[in-house]
Protein backbone atom coordinates (compact mmCIF):
# COMPACT_ATOMS: atom_id res chain seq x y z
CA UNK A 1 0.00 0.00 0.00
CA UNK A 2 1.38 3.27 -1.23
CA UNK A 3 0.57 6.64 1.15
CA UNK A 4 2.05 9.62 -1.14
CA UNK A 5 2.32 12.76 0.64
CA UNK A 6 2.73 16.40 -1.30
CA UNK A 7 4.23 18.79 0.37
CA UNK A 8 7.28 18.70 2.60
CA UNK A 9 7.48 20.85 5.70
CA UNK A 10 4.81 21.04 8.53
CA UNK A 11 1.48 19.19 7.18
CA UNK A 12 3.24 16.90 4.94
CA UNK A 13 5.83 15.54 7.21
CA UNK A 14 3.74 15.60 10.12
CA UNK A 15 1.52 13.34 8.24
CA UNK A 16 3.84 11.00 6.81
CA UNK A 17 5.84 10.55 10.01
CA UNK A 18 2.38 9.98 12.08
CA UNK A 19 1.61 7.77 9.44
CA UNK A 20 4.59 5.66 9.59
CA UNK A 21 4.37 5.78 13.37
CA UNK A 22 0.33 3.90 12.53
CA UNK A 23 1.46 1.60 10.09
CA UNK A 24 4.94 0.14 9.68
CA UNK A 25 4.18 -1.53 6.63
CA UNK A 26 3.21 1.10 4.53
CA UNK A 27 5.47 2.79 1.19
CA UNK A 28 5.54 6.17 2.24
CA UNK A 29 6.88 9.11 -0.72
CA UNK A 30 6.70 12.60 -0.18
CA UNK A 31 7.25 14.76 -2.94
CA UNK A 32 8.14 18.36 -2.27
CA UNK A 33 8.68 21.14 -4.86
CA UNK A 34 11.49 23.04 -3.14
CA UNK A 35 15.40 22.41 -2.41
CA UNK A 36 14.86 22.48 1.21
CA UNK A 37 12.16 20.26 3.75
CA UNK A 38 11.50 20.32 7.46
CA UNK A 39 12.29 24.06 7.83
CA UNK A 40 10.76 27.12 9.48
CA UNK A 41 9.12 29.86 7.54
CA UNK A 42 7.67 31.57 11.06
CA UNK A 43 11.37 32.06 11.74
CA UNK A 44 12.15 33.82 7.95
CA UNK A 45 11.53 37.14 9.44
CA UNK A 46 14.17 36.94 12.17
CA UNK A 47 16.62 35.12 9.31
CA UNK A 48 16.13 39.41 7.92
CA UNK A 49 16.42 40.75 10.82
CA UNK A 50 19.61 39.26 11.97
CA UNK A 51 18.33 36.88 15.38
CA UNK A 52 18.67 33.71 12.93
CA UNK A 53 22.50 33.47 11.65
CA UNK A 54 21.79 31.13 8.70
CA UNK A 55 18.59 29.31 6.85
CA UNK A 56 19.99 26.24 7.67
CA UNK A 57 19.46 26.86 11.81
CA UNK A 58 15.65 27.01 10.54
CA UNK A 59 15.69 23.11 8.88
CA UNK A 60 15.09 20.72 11.30
CA UNK A 61 15.70 17.59 9.23
CA UNK A 62 16.43 16.48 6.06
CA UNK A 63 15.88 13.51 3.58
CA UNK A 64 17.94 11.44 4.59
CA UNK A 65 17.37 11.42 8.18
CA UNK A 66 13.95 10.61 7.65
CA UNK A 67 14.99 8.05 5.19
CA UNK A 68 17.34 6.84 7.88
CA UNK A 69 14.95 7.16 10.85
CA UNK A 70 11.59 6.81 9.47
CA UNK A 71 12.10 4.53 6.41
CA UNK A 72 10.21 7.57 4.56
CA UNK A 73 11.05 8.36 1.08
CA UNK A 74 11.60 11.99 0.70
CA UNK A 75 12.15 13.52 -3.01
CA UNK A 76 12.63 16.84 -2.86
CA UNK A 77 13.30 19.41 -6.25
CA UNK A 78 10.21 17.14 -7.50
CA UNK A 79 6.98 18.97 -8.32
CA UNK A 80 3.52 17.34 -9.09
CA UNK A 81 1.88 19.01 -11.97
CA UNK A 82 -1.28 16.51 -12.78
CA UNK A 83 -3.51 14.70 -10.56
CA UNK A 84 -5.67 11.82 -12.11
CA UNK A 85 -7.77 10.35 -9.35
CA UNK A 86 -9.61 7.81 -11.13
CA UNK A 87 -6.61 6.22 -12.01
CA UNK A 88 -4.48 7.08 -8.91
CA UNK A 89 -1.81 8.61 -10.52
CA UNK A 90 0.16 11.61 -10.06
CA UNK A 91 2.35 13.43 -13.27
CA UNK A 92 5.31 15.23 -12.20
CA UNK A 93 6.60 18.26 -14.16
CA UNK A 94 9.40 16.04 -14.89
CA UNK A 95 6.85 14.15 -16.90
CA UNK A 96 7.28 11.03 -14.43
CA UNK A 97 4.08 8.98 -13.28
CA UNK A 98 3.22 8.37 -9.79
CA UNK A 99 1.39 5.55 -8.78
CA UNK A 100 -0.53 5.83 -5.10
CA UNK A 101 -3.55 3.98 -3.41
CA UNK A 102 -3.56 6.88 -0.46
CA UNK A 103 -2.99 10.22 -1.29
CA UNK A 104 -2.34 13.57 1.29
CA UNK A 105 -2.24 16.94 -0.37
CA UNK A 106 -0.11 19.49 2.19
CA UNK A 107 0.71 21.48 -0.70
CA UNK A 108 0.58 24.85 1.55
CA UNK A 109 -0.24 28.91 0.22
CA UNK A 110 1.47 31.10 -2.07
CA UNK A 111 1.95 34.99 -1.53
CA UNK A 112 -0.71 36.59 -3.75
CA UNK A 113 1.73 38.28 -6.09
CA UNK A 114 2.18 41.91 -6.60
CA UNK A 115 0.97 43.26 -9.98
CA UNK A 116 4.21 44.06 -12.36
CA UNK A 117 6.61 42.87 -10.16
CA UNK A 118 10.55 44.14 -10.21
CA UNK A 119 14.21 43.52 -8.82
CA UNK A 120 13.64 44.91 -5.46
CA UNK A 121 10.16 43.81 -4.97
CA UNK A 122 10.19 40.46 -2.64
CA UNK A 123 7.83 38.13 -1.12
CA UNK A 124 8.33 36.10 1.53
CA UNK A 125 7.45 32.49 1.95
CA UNK A 126 10.41 30.14 1.66
CA UNK A 127 13.49 29.40 1.97
CA UNK A 128 14.47 31.19 -1.42
CA UNK A 129 12.67 34.07 -1.07
CA UNK A 130 14.28 34.99 2.37
CA UNK A 131 18.32 34.11 0.44
CA UNK A 132 16.91 36.31 -2.31
CA UNK A 133 16.22 39.63 -0.21
CA UNK A 134 19.20 39.28 2.17
CA UNK A 135 21.54 38.85 -1.22
CA UNK A 136 19.60 41.83 -2.14
CA UNK A 137 20.00 44.02 1.45
CA UNK A 138 23.20 42.90 1.08
CA UNK A 139 24.42 43.51 -2.18
CA UNK A 140 22.51 46.87 -2.93
CA UNK A 141 22.36 48.32 0.47
CA UNK A 142 18.70 49.83 0.42
CA UNK A 143 17.76 52.84 2.31
CA UNK A 144 14.58 52.85 2.43
CA UNK A 145 11.74 50.02 2.58
CA UNK A 146 8.25 49.95 1.49
CA UNK A 147 6.23 47.03 3.08
CA UNK A 148 3.09 46.16 1.77
CA UNK A 149 0.32 44.42 3.63
CA UNK A 150 -0.36 45.23 7.43
CA UNK A 151 -1.27 41.57 8.32
CA UNK A 152 1.24 39.49 10.67
CA UNK A 153 4.11 38.98 7.93
CA UNK A 154 4.04 42.98 7.14
CA UNK A 155 4.32 43.88 10.58
CA UNK A 156 6.92 41.12 11.18
CA UNK A 157 8.42 42.47 7.93
CA UNK A 158 8.49 45.87 8.91
CA UNK A 159 10.02 45.24 12.51
CA UNK A 160 12.98 43.47 11.06
CA UNK A 161 13.99 45.88 8.21
CA UNK A 162 13.56 48.80 10.88
CA UNK A 163 16.07 46.54 12.93
CA UNK A 164 18.62 46.61 9.98
CA UNK A 165 18.06 50.56 10.66
CA UNK A 166 16.53 51.00 6.54
CA UNK A 167 13.82 53.89 6.91
CA UNK A 168 10.39 51.84 6.51
CA UNK A 169 6.71 52.23 5.45
CA UNK A 170 4.13 50.23 5.95
CA UNK A 171 1.60 50.59 3.45
CA UNK A 172 -1.96 48.90 4.72
CA UNK A 173 -5.31 49.33 2.24
CA UNK A 174 -7.53 48.98 5.28
CA UNK A 175 -7.77 51.19 8.11
CA UNK A 176 -6.88 48.06 10.52
CA UNK A 177 -4.11 45.93 10.96
CA UNK A 178 -4.22 41.58 11.52
CA UNK A 179 -7.73 42.09 9.60
CA UNK A 180 -9.28 43.41 13.43
CA UNK A 181 -10.86 46.47 13.35
CA UNK A 182 -10.57 47.17 16.96
CA UNK A 183 -9.79 50.85 17.43
CA UNK A 184 -7.84 50.41 20.29
CA UNK A 185 -5.80 47.66 19.03
CA UNK A 186 -5.28 49.78 15.89
CA UNK A 187 -4.15 52.58 17.56
CA UNK A 188 -1.94 51.06 20.07
CA UNK A 189 0.51 49.17 16.84
CA UNK A 190 0.24 52.27 14.85
CA UNK A 191 1.81 53.95 18.61
CA UNK A 192 3.93 50.94 18.68
CA UNK A 193 5.27 51.19 14.99
CA UNK A 194 5.32 55.18 15.12
CA UNK A 195 7.51 54.68 18.29
CA UNK A 196 10.34 52.58 16.42
CA UNK A 197 9.30 55.38 13.36
CA UNK A 198 8.07 52.97 11.15
CA UNK A 199 5.89 55.45 8.71
CA UNK A 200 2.24 53.87 8.95
CA UNK A 201 -0.27 54.21 5.67
CA UNK A 202 -3.19 52.93 6.56
CA UNK A 203 -6.07 53.11 4.27
CA UNK A 204 -3.55 53.00 1.42
CA UNK A 205 -4.32 50.71 -1.54
CA UNK A 206 -1.10 49.85 -3.42
CA UNK A 207 -1.69 48.36 -6.54
CA UNK A 208 1.52 47.51 -7.95
CA UNK A 209 5.16 48.47 -6.83
CA UNK A 210 5.46 50.83 -9.95
CA UNK A 211 4.07 53.04 -7.74
CA UNK A 212 6.35 53.48 -4.68
CA UNK A 213 9.44 55.09 -4.29
CA UNK A 214 11.25 52.88 -2.07
CA UNK A 215 14.16 51.22 -2.85
CA UNK A 216 13.43 47.34 -1.80
CA UNK A 217 9.71 46.64 -1.37
CA UNK A 218 8.04 43.55 0.48
CA UNK A 219 5.18 42.51 -0.70
CA UNK A 220 2.91 40.80 1.74
CA UNK A 221 -0.82 41.40 1.53
CA UNK A 222 -2.32 38.47 1.19
CA UNK A 223 -1.73 34.14 0.68
CA UNK A 224 -3.65 31.50 -1.76
CA UNK A 225 -4.28 28.30 -0.79
CA UNK A 226 -2.41 25.71 -3.27
CA UNK A 227 -5.80 23.66 -4.36
CA UNK A 228 -5.90 23.98 -8.64
CA UNK A 229 -4.59 20.74 -8.83
CA UNK A 230 -7.03 19.08 -6.89
CA UNK A 231 -9.46 21.51 -7.30
CA UNK A 232 -9.09 20.12 -11.16
CA UNK A 233 -9.61 16.71 -10.09
CA UNK A 234 -12.71 17.25 -8.46
CA UNK A 235 -12.02 18.19 -5.07
CA UNK A 236 -14.81 20.95 -3.60
CA UNK A 237 -13.25 23.86 -2.33
CA UNK A 238 -14.84 26.38 0.22
CA UNK A 239 -15.66 30.25 0.00
CA UNK A 240 -12.34 31.17 0.89
CA UNK A 241 -10.71 29.00 -2.10
CA UNK A 242 -8.76 26.84 0.42
CA UNK A 243 -10.39 23.11 0.30
CA UNK A 244 -13.25 21.42 2.24
CA UNK A 245 -12.72 18.78 4.23
CA UNK A 246 -14.22 16.51 6.91
CA UNK A 247 -13.28 16.64 10.47
CA UNK A 248 -11.15 13.70 9.51
CA UNK A 249 -9.37 16.16 7.15
CA UNK A 250 -10.31 14.27 4.07
CA UNK A 251 -11.62 15.87 1.07
CA UNK A 252 -14.56 15.01 -1.10
CA UNK A 253 -12.04 12.85 -3.43
CA UNK A 254 -12.44 9.62 -1.41
CA UNK A 255 -8.77 8.19 -0.35
CA UNK A 256 -7.46 11.94 -0.56
CA UNK A 257 -6.79 14.10 2.34
CA UNK A 258 -5.87 17.33 3.21
CA UNK A 259 -4.28 19.05 5.68
CA UNK A 260 -2.41 22.74 6.73
CA UNK A 261 -2.59 26.07 4.71
CA UNK A 262 -4.30 24.30 1.55
CA UNK A 263 -7.33 23.39 3.45
CA UNK A 264 -9.96 24.99 5.48
CA UNK A 265 -11.45 23.77 9.12
CA UNK A 266 -13.40 25.82 11.58
CA UNK A 267 -14.22 27.84 13.97
CA UNK A 268 -14.75 25.95 17.39
CA UNK A 269 -16.70 28.92 18.85
CA UNK A 270 -19.18 28.86 15.66
CA UNK A 271 -18.62 25.98 13.79
CA UNK A 272 -17.99 28.17 10.56
CA UNK A 273 -15.67 27.21 8.09
CA UNK A 274 -12.26 28.92 8.47
CA UNK A 275 -9.40 29.49 6.70
CA UNK A 276 -6.69 30.73 8.51
CA UNK A 277 -3.07 29.42 7.49
CA UNK A 278 -1.03 28.82 10.47
CA UNK A 279 1.87 26.55 11.31
CA UNK A 280 0.77 25.10 14.82
CA UNK A 281 -2.64 24.09 12.90
CA UNK A 282 -0.63 23.03 9.80
CA UNK A 283 1.38 20.57 12.40
CA UNK A 284 -1.88 19.37 14.37
CA UNK A 285 -3.95 19.03 10.55
CA UNK A 286 -1.45 17.43 9.37
CA UNK A 287 -0.88 14.22 12.28
CA UNK A 288 -4.67 13.46 12.12
CA UNK A 289 -4.78 13.22 8.51
CA UNK A 290 -1.94 11.18 8.96
CA UNK A 291 -3.59 8.74 10.83
CA UNK A 292 -6.64 9.13 8.95
CA UNK A 293 -4.25 7.52 5.88
CA UNK A 294 -2.74 5.17 8.14
CA UNK A 295 -6.71 3.39 8.78
CA UNK A 296 -7.67 5.15 12.09
CA UNK A 297 -10.64 7.91 12.39
CA UNK A 298 -9.26 10.36 14.11
CA UNK A 299 -11.02 13.97 14.35
CA UNK A 300 -9.49 17.65 13.93
CA UNK A 301 -11.49 19.58 16.66
CA UNK A 302 -11.20 22.92 15.08
CA UNK A 303 -9.36 25.71 15.89
CA UNK A 304 -10.14 28.63 18.45
CA UNK A 305 -8.34 31.01 15.63
CA UNK A 306 -5.52 31.84 18.49
CA UNK A 307 -2.42 33.36 16.75
CA UNK A 308 0.24 35.61 18.12
CA UNK A 309 2.82 38.42 16.56
CA UNK A 310 5.42 40.70 18.03
CA UNK A 311 5.59 43.80 16.43
CA UNK A 312 8.24 46.21 17.54
CA UNK A 313 8.15 45.05 20.54
CA UNK A 314 4.60 44.87 21.39
CA UNK A 315 3.37 41.35 21.59
CA UNK A 316 -0.14 41.20 20.20
CA UNK A 317 -2.64 37.88 20.59
CA UNK A 318 -5.69 36.90 19.25
CA UNK A 319 -8.42 34.32 19.67
CA UNK A 320 -11.87 33.33 19.02
CA UNK A 321 -14.07 36.23 17.88
CA UNK A 322 -13.82 40.18 17.92
CA UNK A 323 -17.10 41.92 18.66
CA UNK A 324 -17.69 42.58 15.00
CA UNK A 325 -17.31 39.19 13.97
CA UNK A 326 -19.38 37.51 16.69
CA UNK A 327 -22.21 39.57 15.42
CA UNK A 328 -21.88 38.24 11.61
CA UNK A 329 -21.93 34.90 13.34
CA UNK A 330 -25.41 35.30 15.01
CA UNK A 331 -23.90 36.25 18.31
CA UNK A 332 -25.09 39.19 20.38
CA UNK A 333 -21.44 40.09 22.00
CA UNK A 334 -20.33 42.42 24.83
CA UNK A 335 -17.49 43.36 25.65
CA UNK A 336 -14.66 44.45 28.36
CA UNK A 337 -11.42 46.14 27.76
CA UNK A 338 -9.32 46.62 30.74
CA UNK A 339 -5.57 47.94 31.43
CA UNK A 340 -3.92 46.40 34.15
CA UNK A 341 -0.12 45.83 35.30
CA UNK A 342 0.87 42.01 34.39
CA UNK A 343 2.75 41.75 37.84
CA UNK A 344 3.00 44.05 40.60
CA UNK A 345 4.64 47.69 40.31
CA UNK A 346 7.02 47.22 42.55
CA UNK A 347 8.25 44.06 40.35
CA UNK A 348 8.50 45.82 37.11
CA UNK A 349 5.07 44.68 35.86
CA UNK A 350 4.43 46.07 32.52
CA UNK A 351 0.51 46.87 31.13
CA UNK A 352 -1.49 44.62 29.40
CA UNK A 353 -4.35 45.29 27.28
CA UNK A 354 -7.33 42.97 27.46
CA UNK A 355 -10.37 42.59 25.63
CA UNK A 356 -12.69 40.24 26.33
CA UNK A 357 -15.92 39.27 24.49
CA UNK A 358 -18.81 36.85 25.51
CA UNK A 359 -22.24 36.30 24.34
CA UNK A 360 -25.14 38.06 26.07
CA UNK A 361 -27.60 35.61 25.69
CA UNK A 362 -25.69 32.27 26.69
CA UNK A 363 -22.97 34.26 28.87
CA UNK A 364 -20.40 31.83 26.57
CA UNK A 365 -16.76 33.22 25.75
CA UNK A 366 -16.51 34.24 22.79
CA UNK A 367 -12.98 35.62 22.37
CA UNK A 368 -10.09 38.04 23.62
CA UNK A 369 -7.66 40.43 22.17
CA UNK A 370 -4.79 41.32 23.90
CA UNK A 371 -1.99 43.58 23.68
CA UNK A 372 1.63 44.24 25.89
CA UNK A 373 5.04 43.86 26.09
CA UNK A 374 5.23 40.85 28.37
CA UNK A 375 3.10 38.08 29.22
CA UNK A 376 0.88 38.57 26.21
CA UNK A 377 1.20 34.17 25.22
CA UNK A 378 0.47 32.91 28.68
CA UNK A 379 -2.69 34.94 28.73
CA UNK A 380 -4.37 33.95 25.33
CA UNK A 381 -3.14 30.53 26.18
CA UNK A 382 -5.89 30.91 28.99
CA UNK A 383 -8.44 32.17 26.82
CA UNK A 384 -7.75 29.83 24.21
CA UNK A 385 -8.08 26.81 26.25
CA UNK A 386 -11.14 27.96 27.73
CA UNK A 387 -12.90 28.83 24.12
CA UNK A 388 -11.71 24.94 23.54
CA UNK A 389 -13.93 23.92 26.70
CA UNK A 390 -16.88 26.13 26.12
CA UNK A 391 -16.70 28.50 29.40
CA UNK A 392 -19.19 30.77 30.42
CA UNK A 393 -18.24 33.90 32.00
CA UNK A 394 -18.78 32.55 35.27
CA UNK A 395 -16.37 29.33 34.73
CA UNK A 396 -13.69 32.20 33.53
CA UNK A 397 -14.78 33.96 36.56
CA UNK A 398 -13.86 31.24 39.07
CA UNK A 399 -9.96 29.91 37.26
CA UNK A 400 -7.40 29.22 40.23
CA UNK A 401 -4.11 31.66 38.28
CA UNK A 402 -1.14 31.51 39.65
CA UNK A 403 0.33 34.27 41.61
CA UNK A 404 3.42 35.16 42.85
CA UNK A 405 4.91 38.42 42.50
CA UNK A 406 7.93 38.07 39.99
CA UNK A 407 5.31 36.49 37.56
CA UNK A 408 1.94 37.53 38.02
CA UNK A 409 -0.38 39.97 39.47
CA UNK A 410 -2.06 39.51 42.50
CA UNK A 411 -5.15 40.11 40.28
CA UNK A 412 -4.82 38.78 36.66
CA UNK A 413 -5.87 41.19 33.99
CA UNK A 414 -7.57 38.57 32.63
CA UNK A 415 -9.99 38.02 35.66
CA UNK A 416 -9.96 41.58 35.84
CA UNK A 417 -11.24 41.64 32.20
CA UNK A 418 -13.64 39.32 33.32
CA UNK A 419 -15.25 40.94 36.17
CA UNK A 420 -15.72 43.99 34.11
CA UNK A 421 -17.52 42.08 31.52
CA UNK A 422 -19.96 40.37 34.06
CA UNK A 423 -20.32 44.38 35.35
CA UNK A 424 -21.56 44.99 31.38
CA UNK A 425 -23.73 41.81 31.56
CA UNK A 426 -25.59 42.49 34.44
P1 LIG B 1 3.88 25.01 3.49
O1 LIG B 1 4.80 25.35 4.60
O2 LIG B 1 3.52 26.06 2.51
O3 LIG B 1 4.47 23.76 2.74
C1 LIG B 1 3.90 23.28 1.57
C2 LIG B 1 4.98 22.73 0.66
O4 LIG B 1 4.36 22.13 -0.47
C3 LIG B 1 5.91 23.80 0.13
O5 LIG B 1 7.24 23.56 0.53
C4 LIG B 1 5.75 23.73 -1.38
O6 LIG B 1 6.98 23.89 -2.08
C5 LIG B 1 5.20 22.33 -1.58
N1 LIG B 1 4.41 22.22 -2.82
C6 LIG B 1 3.41 23.05 -3.22
N2 LIG B 1 2.91 22.65 -4.39
C7 LIG B 1 3.60 21.55 -4.75
C8 LIG B 1 3.56 20.68 -5.89
N3 LIG B 1 2.69 20.87 -6.88
N4 LIG B 1 4.43 19.64 -5.92
C9 LIG B 1 5.31 19.44 -4.91
N5 LIG B 1 5.39 20.22 -3.83
C10 LIG B 1 4.55 21.27 -3.73
N6 LIG B 1 2.61 30.40 11.46
C11 LIG B 1 2.46 30.47 12.81
O7 LIG B 1 1.68 29.69 13.36
N7 LIG B 1 3.18 31.37 13.56
C12 LIG B 1 4.07 32.23 13.00
O8 LIG B 1 4.72 33.02 13.69
C13 LIG B 1 4.23 32.20 11.58
N8 LIG B 1 5.09 33.04 10.97
C14 LIG B 1 5.26 32.95 9.61
C15 LIG B 1 6.15 33.82 9.00
C16 LIG B 1 6.33 33.76 7.62
C17 LIG B 1 7.27 34.71 6.95
C18 LIG B 1 5.63 32.79 6.84
C19 LIG B 1 5.83 32.70 5.38
C20 LIG B 1 4.74 31.93 7.46
C21 LIG B 1 4.55 32.00 8.85
N9 LIG B 1 3.63 31.16 9.50
C22 LIG B 1 3.47 31.23 10.84
C23 LIG B 1 2.81 30.21 8.71
C24 LIG B 1 3.41 28.85 8.67
O9 LIG B 1 4.72 28.90 8.20
C25 LIG B 1 2.55 27.99 7.75
O10 LIG B 1 1.26 27.96 8.30
C26 LIG B 1 3.08 26.58 7.61
O11 LIG B 1 4.32 26.57 6.99
C27 LIG B 1 2.11 25.76 6.78
O12 LIG B 1 2.61 24.51 6.57
P2 LIG B 1 2.10 23.63 5.34
O13 LIG B 1 2.88 22.37 5.43
O14 LIG B 1 0.63 23.58 5.33
O15 LIG B 1 2.49 24.47 4.05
Amino acid sequence: MRLVVVGGVAAGLSAASRARRLDASLDILVLEKGSRIAYGACGLPYYIEGQVGSLDQLTSRTPDSFRAERRIEVRTQTEVSALRHAQRELQLVSGERIRYDKLIWAAGARPANPARPDGRTFVLRTDEDAARLQTFLEERRPKTAAVVGGGYIGLEMATALRARGLAVSLYEREGHYLRRGDDWLTRRITGRLERSRVAVRLRTPVGSPAELSEDVVVWAAGLKPNTGLLADAGAATGRSGALQVTDQCETTLPGVWAAGDCAETHLIVSGRPVWIPLGATANKMGRVAGANAAGLRQRFPGVAGTSIVRIAGLGVALTGLNPEQARLDGFRPAAALIEAPDRPRYFRGRQLQVELIADCATRRLLGATIAGDEGVRGAINVVATALAARMTLDDFLSLDLAYTPPYAAAMDPLLIAAQQLAHELR
